[in-house]
């Protein structure tokens, strides 16, 4: 006999855990069903940590999620007793002209952002692991920090199943069929019913959701991290050092990094954007980190933070899933209203896990999110403008 849930989550990693989370505390009968571990290393959300910062220079369009997703970090923290969002203060860093600039001051002007302007010589001043290129300038806003990926999924499925969520790990979902209005899930271990699916299968979501293959709305990529040992450590400590992102000089040519205070490892953690810009399958891509990839990351650390410079602490790979414009796909499937999805989050969406889980929970129960407007991650944007 099969069980019949209100919803099943298909995909239990940073959106899928906050998804199960947001069904069951609105008092929904909710299956999570995951292919690896409940916290794995294999997709998007490892290593210890990710940036949350509120000059979104992406879209201004994103700061009211934000904003929400800041009070839902919290929420989860004083439901759990864990401390998950840590505040440092953030720096967004290009030429004047540069999108990351222009972007992070619009965001900041649109929705009333404290922030600050600051050159290259004040910034070192001020945090001095910094060493921008004298022409570079600095957007500093204090409320930046980062969430810490891992633990956060471990506390969503913890706070869910103490709300009743059913969570199933070593599961991989095989099939899903949409019949007389229910969605029936086969896995390689079982069959399910529901009246709703939400898909968050992260860089496997095109394999399960065809409709994200053309135009390509959900393409993985191979990224790794760094963590160095600094030769400074007081400079990059926490409480000394902000979280970053920076988009250097070079025209066509520029790199965009970001990085961390020390935090989790012993090191400062650092990362290219499209690290060699490798598209890959996450079932067969290889997670070995090489000589080649430390150089790259070392090349940027050399020119921006040379007192971080010194031993190597550890390196990970990892994968975004990049949606060609690189805004997310949040919405309802458009043939099956009972599918929604959450997919294309392209390097940056993990600070937004708590908000797409309460959206997710909205577009499950309600058909639409009546708080936020989605209307830039919507498929059928992408579907239209994008091909
Ligand atoms: C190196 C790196 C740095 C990043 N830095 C930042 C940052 O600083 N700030 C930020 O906001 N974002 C950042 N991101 C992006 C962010 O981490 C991702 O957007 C986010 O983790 C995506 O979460 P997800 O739930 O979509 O994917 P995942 O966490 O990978 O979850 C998808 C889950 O679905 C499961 N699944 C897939 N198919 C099946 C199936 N058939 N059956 C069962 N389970 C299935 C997978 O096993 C996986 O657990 C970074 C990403 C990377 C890789």
């Amino acid at each position: 006999m099969r069980v019949t849930y209100d919803a099943i989550v298909l995909g239990v990693g940073g959106m899928g855990s906050a998804t199960v989370y947001a069904l069951a505390k609105r008092g929904c009968k909710v299956l999570g069903l995951e292919q690896f571990n409940i916290g794995h290393d294999l997709g998007s959300s490892h290593g210890v940590h990710r940036i949350i910062r509120l000059a979104y220079a992406e879209d201004p369009r994103y700061v009211p999620l934000l904003r929400r997703a800041y009070e839902l970090w919290r929420e989860i923290e004083n439901r759990t007793g864990e401390r998950l969002l840590f505040i440092t203060g953030g720096v967004d860093a290009g030429l004047e002209r540069s999108a990351i600039i222009q972007g992070s001051l619009r965001s900041c002007e649109e929705h009333s952002i404290p922030h600050e302007k600051l050159d290259a010589a004040s910034l070192h001043r001020r945090f001095p692991g910094y060493r921008l290129a004298k022409e570079m300038v600095a957007v500093y806003q204090p409320d930046a920090g980062f969430v810490l990926s891992e633990r956060a999924i471990i506390a969503y499925v913890t706070a869910a199943q103490t709300m009743g969520a059913e969570v199933r790990g070593r599961e991989r979902v095989r099939s899903w069929v949409v019949k007389r209005g229910r969605v029936l899930v086969r896995t390689d271990r079982a069959s399910y019913a529901a009246r709703k699916l939400v898909i968050t299968a992260g860089p496997w979501a095109s394999k399960v959701l065809p409709l994200l293959r053309k135009p390509r709305l959900a393409v993985p990529e191979r990224q790794v991290l760094i963590w160095t040992q600094p030769l400074r450590p007081e400079h990059f400590r926490l409480g000394a050092f902000p979280i970053f992102v920076i988009e250097t000089p070079g025209g066509k040519k520029a790199n965009k990094y970001y990085g961390f205070p020390i935090y989790g490892f012993p090191g400062f953690k650092f990362g290219r954007y499209h690290h060699l810009n490798e598209e890959v399958d996450p079932d067969s891509v290889d997670r070995s980190c090489r000589r080649r990839d430390e150089e790259l990351l070392r090349k940027g650390i050399r020119a921006y933070f040379p007192d971080a410079d010194g031993p190597t602490m550890a390196m990970k790979s990892c994968l975004f899933t990049n949606s060609p414009d690189e805004h997310f796909v949040l919405d309802v499937h458009p043939e099956f209203r009972n599918i929604s999805i959450a997919a294309g989050f392209s390097g940056h969406g993990f600070k937004f896990a708590s908000v797409v889980g309460e959206i997710m929970a909205d577009f499950a129960l309600e058909g639409g999110s009546a708080e936020f407007d989605l209307e830039l991650f919507s498929v059928t944007r992408a579907r239209t403008s994008l091909l």
